[in-house]
This record gives C-alpha cells, sequence and structure tokens, in this order.
C-alpha cells in the first residue's frame, strides 16, 4: 500500500497535493509514499506556527522535555525492527545496518532528554561591588532543520533532539526521497507529547522549502547537514540576513595505511569506512593513502574482501552492501568512475549488478594507480568507489591526508604510537580516528568538521548547545 503523507503545521496533518514519489532503490516497481511539495506559503504557516508555540515551550520546564524525549526515544527501540526495515526499503542501506540507525536515534534521543535536565549557568562574582553577574543560557527560538537523506532517522534526530531539549521550536524539511522516517520520526514525537506547533514537518524541494526557511525573518538558526555546494549557499544566504547556521557537508576523507600496520585490520577498517551503507556516508573513507611497501598486498587483500560483500536487496539479511540511492546518484557514481579510468586510473569492481528486483545496484569499485590531483580525489562521489594513491611513507601520506578542500573525518592505521599522535595533532580533519574506520562515531561527543565541510559549532553531545543556545550575561544588585 501507498502511503501518503502530510505535513505537519500546529500540531495538525495537513493534507496536500501528492507531488514526490518515495521509491525504493532496492525495487523500482515498490512506490512506498507519495509526499506533497509545499510552496513558500505553506512554509510560513508552518514557521507562524513555530513563532507562535515558541515562547510557550522556552518556558517548560526541564522535565517536560525530558519527559517528551524519552519517551519518543523508548519507542523509536521498541520499533526498532519495524522502523528498520522501513529504512531500508525507503533509503537502500543494508537492513542490519539500518535497525542499527534507528538504535542510534534512540540513542540521541535519550541523551539529549538528559541534557534537557542538565540545563546550568554559572554565578560569578563582579568586579564590581554589590554586583552579581550570572550568565545563562537560553533557546534561539524557531529553528529549521534541512537534512540529507542518508542517515534519514538519525541525523534529523541529532538536530530535533537537542533544539527541543534546550526549548526551541523547530520546522523540520527532510530530503526529498526519505519522507518515511522523517514522518515516523515527528510522529512519535507529537505523540509524545509535544504541543502543537514546537515541531512542524514541512515537505518539498529544497529550492523552495529550504530556501524559505533560510530567507525568513522568524527563522533564528538554520541547522543544515548536506552537499557543500548547497550548504555554502545557505551559508551565505543565513549570513546575509545575519541568521545563525550551521551546516555539515561533505567529505574526501583520507584513511591512511603506514608499512608497520596489521594489514588485516587495516583492510577491515578500509572495507567498512569506504563500502559500508554503499559508501553513501559523508565520513566514508574514499582516499586509501597506502606506503609502498605495503601497497601491493593490501590492494590483494581488499580486492578480495569486496568480492566477499554480498551487493543486493537492503531487506535481504545477506546483504552487506545494498543499491545506491537514485538513478541520478548511480549516473553520478559511473560517471566518476569513468574519469577516473580517463584520467589513467585503473579501476576494479564498480559494475551494475542485477538482481532479482530492478534496482539500482554497483558492486563496491576501488581505483588504483591514482594520485591525489585526479579528479576523483578531489571531488565527492558518494557511493561505493574508494581510491588508493601509493605514497613513500608517512611525511608524503601526511601531506596527501590534508591536500584537500574537505576536512571532516581522517584516520590512519599504524602500530606506532608516535605516527598516531602526531597524525591526531597534524590531520586538517576535524575528526580523526586510529586503527579505526573513517565512518561510525559515538552520540555523546561532538560531530563535525573542519575547512569545506563544516561551518559553526559542532553537533551532537554537550557541544550541541553552542547552536542550540544563546548566552546571557545578567549584572544584579541585589540591593535594588
Ligand atoms: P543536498 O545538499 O542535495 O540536500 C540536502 C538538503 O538540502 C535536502 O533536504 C535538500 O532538499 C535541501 N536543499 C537543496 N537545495 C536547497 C536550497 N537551495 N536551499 C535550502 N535547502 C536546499 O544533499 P543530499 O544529496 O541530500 O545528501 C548528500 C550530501 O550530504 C553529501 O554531500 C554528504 O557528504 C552530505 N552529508 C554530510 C554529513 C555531515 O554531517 N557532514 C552527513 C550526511 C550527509
Amino acid at each position: 500500500m501507498t502511503t501518503r503523507y502530510r505535513h505537519l503545521i500546529d500540531g495538525r496533518w495537513v493534507d496536500a497535493e501528492p507531488a514526490i514519489e518515495n521509491i525504493n532503490p532496492s525495487d523500482t516497481s515498490d512506490v512506498i509514499g507519495v509526499a506533497p511539495a509545499a510552496d513558500a506559503a505553506v512554509v510560513g504557516e508552518a514557521i507562524a506556527a513555530a513563532s507562535r508555540a515558541a515562547r510557550g515551550w522556552a518556558q517548560s520546564t526541564p522535565e517536560e522535555r525530558f519527559l517528551v524525549l524519552d519517551a519518543a526515544g523508548s519507542e523509536l527501540r521498541a520499533r526498532k525492527d519495524e522502523l528498520g526495515r522501513l529504512l531500508a526499503r525507503e533509503e537502500g542501506k543494508a537492513v542490519a545496518e539500518a535497525t542499527a540507525e534507528v538504535v542510534r536515534a534512540s540513542q540521541l534521543l535519550k541523551f539529549f532528554a538528559g541534557e534537557a535536565l542538565r540545563v546550568g549557568g554559572e554565578v560569578i562574582p563582579s568586579v564590581r561591588r554589590g554586583l552579581t553577574v550570572e550568565v545563562t543560557r537560553e533557546p534561539i527560538g524557531v529553528v529549521g532543520i534541512i537534512t540529507p537523506w542518508n542517515f534519514p532517522v538519525a541525523i534529523p534526530t541529532w538536530k530535533i533532539a537537542p533544539a527541543l531539549a534546550w526549548g526551541n521550536a523547530v520546522v523540520f524539511k527532510p530530503a526529498e526521497n526519505t519522507p518515511a522516517m522523517a514522518f515516523e520520526l515527528v510522529d512519535v514525537l507529537q505523540r509524545a507529547g509535544l504541543p502543537a506547533g514546537v515541531l512542524n514537518l514541512v515537505y518539498g524541494k529544497g529550492s523552495i522549502v529550504g530556501a524559505a526557511l533560510v530567507e525568513s525573518p522568524e527563522v533564528n538558526g538554520i541547522s543544515f547537514t548536506g552537499s557543500a555546494p548547497v550548504g555554502r549557499r545557505i551559508v551565505a544566504a543565513a549570513a546575509a540576513a545575519t541568521t545563525r547556521v550551521q551546516a555539515e557537508m561533505g567529505g574526501k576523507n583520507p584513511l591512511i595505511v603506514l608499512d608497520d600496520a596489521s594489514l588485516p585490520k587495516a583492510v577491515e577498517v578500509a572495507a567498512n569506512g569506504a563500502f559500508f551503507s554503499t559508501g553513501q556516508r559523508c565520513t566514508a573513507s574514499s582516499r586509501l593513502i597506502v606506503a609502498s611497501s605495503v601497497h601491493d598486498e593490501f590492494v590483494e587483500r581488499l580486492s578480495r574482501r569486496m568480492s566477499e560483500m554480498r551487493v543486493g536487496n537492503a531487506l535481504d539479511p545477506e546483504t552487506v552492501i545494498g543499491p545506491v540511492v537514485d538513478a541520478a546518484q548511480l549516473e553520478q557514481d559511473l560517471r566518476y568512475l569513468r574519469i577516473a579510468a580517463e584520467e589513467g586510473g585503473a579501476v576494479t569492481g564498480g559494475e551494475r549488478v542485477e538482481r532479482a528486483t530492478d534496482g539500482y545496484f554497483l558492486s563496491p569499485a576501488l581505483v588504483t594507480r591514482t594520485d591525489n590531483g585526479m579528479t576523483v580525489n578531489r571531488e565527492e562521489v558518494f557511493g561505493p568507489v574508494a581510491s588508493v594513491i601509493r605514497v613513500d611513507g608517512y611525511d608524503e601520506a601526511l601531506a596527501v591526508a590534508n591536500d584537500t578542500e574537505f576536512g571532516l573525518s581522517a584516520g590512519i592505521c599504524t602500530t606506532s604510537l608516535s605516527a598516531a599522535r602526531h597524525f591526531v595533532r597534524h590531520s586538517s580533519a576535524g575528526m580523526v580516528m586510529v586503527n579505526a574506520p573513517t565512518a561510525g562515531v559515538d552520540y555523546h561527543v561532538p560531530f563535525g568538521g573542519a575547512k569545506g565541510s563544516s561551518y559553526g559549532p559542532k553537533e551532537q553531545g554537550t557541544y550541541a548547545r553552542e547552536f542550540f543556545t544563546r548566552v546571557k550575561t545578567a549584572y544584579i544588585d541585589a540591593d535594588g
């Protein structure tokens, strides 16, 4: 049965002309649902509802906010298998990973439920006699949240949960091709007891709904995750409107393998980082920078490992690599592989795979004989594609790793403590992994990159409050 998604505005589910089909990338005959496409007027209604609700929610007690987020977290965990299957069907990541993503959303809700209770402030003696200084945090007001499709429940949750925990109202605009998980998350939160208008959901195109959020003077903050070109445009528009903005964007994440690394471990780290979630992770290891003396053995072992990774329907429990998300992304992956070959790279894998259902299946691809100047090493592919860059030793590896406009995540496989510590210190990325995949993070610590990958305060953990709250400094003379 095809679900008809509706906007949520001011606590009411609002029906509208269906416009955007939600197609299962593992089986294109399966139309999961159909979502409306709002115009600027509908976005305006959602923003107005959020503005009206913001004041009351800002004055709710920490306990009230805790209870909503905690209950929503419990429901997601209880429904992880059902929602994991829906996520796999909608987005195409293997069902085990999709289920883990639902669990992650539940963990994020529980963490930020706790954060609602942990809001504190400071009392500081004034340098002037008779005065006391109080430093407190307040919600920023109405937050516009714009998200990509690749983590359709975790990313919206790591933005919406802190926004609500610290007393903000939200207008949420999910990616066009993952409306189902957006509905489920919002529905769970709404039923957990949010007052009308505190959380609003508006479906539609980025260029219309997203842009209307960014341009509205009633929106006090924009939290965006998505591609670098869109992110840069949003940051510029928000800055012009003096609206607070945070943007997490693409990556071209390096994984260094030194000659003293455990090769079985390095191969596992590379295979996981490059190809899990079909390589469609902003933190995916897309540049494997390998010391010359272990290069051939590493490539041989990784190629063998890749041939064991079963590509198929995301709902099949045997599947390791699900389909690419849609036809446009598939075409983009194949185009980058063609360019890599034209520029002198040797491509293995990266072939269309036939399965029982018609889906966007692509075998994992490894491009060897590349240098860091090639297009495949400069631009984000966002598919099951990794390239190998051969280097002489650590110094060259570090220089190559940092030679990119991006700076999201970076990794090193080595048994040398000094090389590992040096890399942690000198990597230009926001997140650094030692003998661990560049993708895959905890939910209670800061997340985010540097350079062209990120703009504004970090997400997740207690650090998320830097975006979702503003600081007030009060000077009080209690003697009147
Ligand atoms: P995208 O930039 O195409 O879209 C992201 C969101 O922005 C969508 O909701 C889209 O509708 C909206 N949008 C598009 N144009 C807009 C505009 N002009 N104004 C306002 N909003 C607009 O990205 P995508 O294809 O959905 O996701 C893949 C990208 O996301 C990759 O580049 C990936 O690296 C990145 N990503 C980054 C992180 C991170 O945390 N750094 C995490 C996941 C994904």
